[in-house]
C-alpha cells in the first residue's frame, strides 16, 4: 500500500505536466474504482485547466480552474504512468516519462483512467491511472479539499516543522492506547502509516507498546522523548520524500530496478536481523498490534 512519501512522489512526478494544461478528454473505462465514479465525471473535467495538483495525507487534490477539486486516492496498487509525445500520434511504453511507475501499470487490462492533457506550449501527454485491485478511488470535492467528509476529519501532516514535541503532547495527552496505535490514528497525525511509525518509534528509542499518553507526562525526560519522537517522524518521511519514496516492491523505478527502499529501512520487515543501532546488540522482533506488524528492538526501544 502506498504511503505518504509515495503519494508525495507521485505528485511531484505529475505536477510538471499536470499544473497549467488543459484536459482535452477523459476516459472512463468503467463505471467505478472503489466507489462509483462521481456524477458527470467526465463533463465536469473536459476542457478544464489544472492549476494547482496538492497532497493532502495520502489524498491527491487536482485542482480545476472554476471548477470542483477531484481528490484522488491510490487505494492498494494505484499508480499513475505518464506518456508524453511531441505530436498526437502516442509512443510506445519504450518512450514512458515519469520517474515512478507501478509494475503492474504495464498491463492495460487496469488502465482505467485516462487523462488526455494538453501544456500551454501545446504538447500533449497522456496520464494514465492504473489499479489492478480497484480501492482507489476520484471524488470531486466542491470547496476546498479539507471541506470534503473524506478530508475534513484529518489530523497535522507528518511533514514540516508544525510537527513539534508540545504538538505531540496535545495530541497524545490522556490516551491509554498504546503509542504505535495511537501514531496511526488519521485523526491525529494524517498520512502517518504502519511502515514509518516504526521507523520512527525505532530512531527516537521508543517502545510501540508505551502508553501514548504518557509522553505528554511531566518533566525532563517526557519532553526529551517527544521532542526525540516528533523530529523522528518527520525525519523519516523526509528522507522517503527525498529518496523518492518508499517501494515495497511495488513501485518500480523506470530502469526496472526494484525500489530501493526495502533495504533501507531499519526494522521494518527485518525480523530477526541484528539490530543496527550503533552498540545496541540488541535483535529486531515482530509483534502484532490491532491486527498490524510491528517491528522494534527491544533493546534499545526500552522506555
Ligand atoms: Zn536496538
Amino acid at each position: 500500500m502506498p504511503e505518504l512519501p509515495e503519494v508525495e512522489t507521485v505528485r511531484r512526478g505529475l505536477q510538471p505536466v499536470l499544473e497549467g494544461a488543459r484536459i482535452a478528454r477523459v476516459e472512463a473505462r468503467r463505471p467505478d474504482l472503489r466507489f462509483p465514479f462521481p456524477e458527470k465525471f467526465l463533463e465536469r473535467l473536459t476542457g478544464k485547466t489544472i492549476t494547482a495538483l496538492g497532497r493532502r495525507a495520502k489524498y491527491l487534490t487536482m485542482h480545476l480552474k472554476g471548477g470542483p477539486v477531484l481528490i484522488c486516492h491510490l487505494g492498494m496498487s494505484g499508480s499513475f504512468r505518464i506518456e508524453t509525445s511531441d505530436d498526437s500520434e502516442m509512443p510506445d511504453s519504450s518512450e514512458m516519462l515519469g520517474a515512478f511507475f507501478h509494475e503492474r501499470s504495464k498491463s492495460a487490462v487496469h488502465d482505467h483512467v485516462v487523462f488526455h492533457i494538453v501544456s500551454p506550449e501545446g504538447a500533449r501527454s497522456r496520464v494514465t491511472f492504473n489499479d489492478p485491485r480497484r480501492f482507489g478511488f476520484m471524488l470531486f470535492s466542491e470547496g476546498a479539499p479539507d471541506t470534503h467528509p473524506m478530508l475534513a476529519g484529518l489530523g497535522v501532516e507528518p511533514t514540516g516543522n508544525a510537527l513539534d514535541g508540545e504538538l505531540l503532547a496535545s495530541l497524545l495527552k490522556g490516551r491509554k492506547s498504546p503509542l504505535k496505535a495511537a501514531l496511526l490514528d488519521q485523526r491525529l497525525i494524517a498520512g502517518l502509516g504502519n511502515i514509518y511509525v516504526s521507523e520512527a518509534l525505532w530512531r527516537a528509542g521508543l517502545s510501540p507498546l508505551r502508553e501514548a499518553g504518557t509522553i505528554a507526562n511531566p518533566g525532563k525526560k517526557a519532553k526529551q522523548q517527544r521532542d526525540a519522537l516528533a523530529e523522528a517522524i518527520r525525519a523519516v518521511i523526509a528522507d522517503a520524500i527525498a529518496a523518492g519514496g518508499s517501494s515495497l516492491r511495488d513501485y518500480m523505478q523506470t530502469d526496472g530496478s526494484l525500489g530501493y527502499f526495502q533495504h533501507s529501512f531499519a526494522v521494518y520487515d527485518r525480523e530477526g536481523e541484528p539490530c543496527s543501532k550503533h552498540g545496541c546488540g540488541g535483535h529486531i522482533e515482530r509483534i502484532v498490534q490491532s491486527g498490524r506488524s510491528t517491528f522494534y528492538c527491544r533493546t534499545c526501544q526500552l522506555s
